[in-house]
């Protein structure tokens, strides 16, 4: 990918920031200035919108190290400004290690609301509510929340998002691996039509959403029924989670795979 930057790397996977990466601060920044808040507001806001993406590319990071479980590489994992993106040399073959996979991105962000949480408890147990910074405490909380809706968008079932995939395993360990796929993403392209129609009345952001989750679904669609004699496993994949957060607003959105021609996000 152009004008990306790698900015660490960590058990072998590169990690990489998009230029374009610096639009959501810079946007974050003045958006809350121009509410009128105060320069540390505002400073607190970008900060929290950084600590949001920082849990993204722990999500990644994820699906990655349970890919290495299974001897499979990821070549980079990429920060754009809708989201991170890993690519994983391919799929596991076996259905329970595409489970695997698949849950390893959602788990992390479990753990995290859950840390959150506890730490907030035990903070309340050893002082008052009054005694924690008004700031901190409300930050804490809306990072927990932004956790928490992470998980729940990328486990809907629809397919290439993580829950897609869940799906897409659990059905082939009673099928064929074709069937199954079929199956999910027609799901995942129905799942996506309703997100559409929703977005449509409340939110461009999930109109955006699901346009990505259709054509992913199509794309696997057509890879599966174009390629009669290969596995669909074995090329290139590319998972991707979008999110979008302005101040306290988060979305979280898909897994987006496209073997073969990676579109990208
Ligand atoms: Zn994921």
């Amino acid at each position: 990918m152009k004008w990306a930057w790698k900015i660490a790397s960590f058990a072998e996977i590169q990690i990489f920031v998009h230029a374009t990466f610096v639009v959501i601060p810079a946007l974050v920044l003045l958006e809350t200035l121009a509410g009128g808040a105060s320069l540390g507001v505002a400073l607190s806001a970008v900060f929290f919108v950084l600590a949001v993406f920082g849990c993204v590319l722990l999500h990644e990071l994820g699906h990655a190290l349970m890919a290495a479980r299974y001897g499979i590489g990821t070549r980079r994992i990429t920060l754009l400004p809708i989201g991170g993106l890993a690519q994983l040399e391919r799929m596991p073959e076996k259905p329970r290690q595409e489970l695997a996979v698949a849950l390893a991105g959602p788990v992390v962000n479990v753990v995290i609301a859950a840390s959150l949480f506890l730490g907030m408890k035990l903070a309340g147990g050893f002082q008052n509510v009054e005694s924690l910074s008004v700031i901190s405490s409300s930050w804490t909380v809306k990072l927990m929340v932004a956790n928490i809706v992470l998980v729940l968008f990328n486990l809907l079932p629809a397919f290439p998002m993580d829950g897609g995939r869940v799906v897409r395993a659990l059905l082939a360990m009673r099928m064929p691996h074709r069937r199954a796929t079929r199956i999910a993403a027609s799901l995942g392209q129905t799942i996506a039509i309703f997100l559409g129609v929703v977005g449509f009345f409340t939110n461009w952001f999930l109109m955006l959403v699901a346009f990505f989750v259709y054509f992913a679904a199509r794309a696997e669609l057509f890879h599966v029924e174009s390629n009669p004699t290969s596995s669909e496993l074995q090329s290139e994949t590319i998972v991707g989670d979008s999110v979008r957060t302005v101040s306290t607003r988060v979305t979280q959105s898909p897994i987006y795979s496209n073997p073969k021609n990676s579109v990208g996000l």
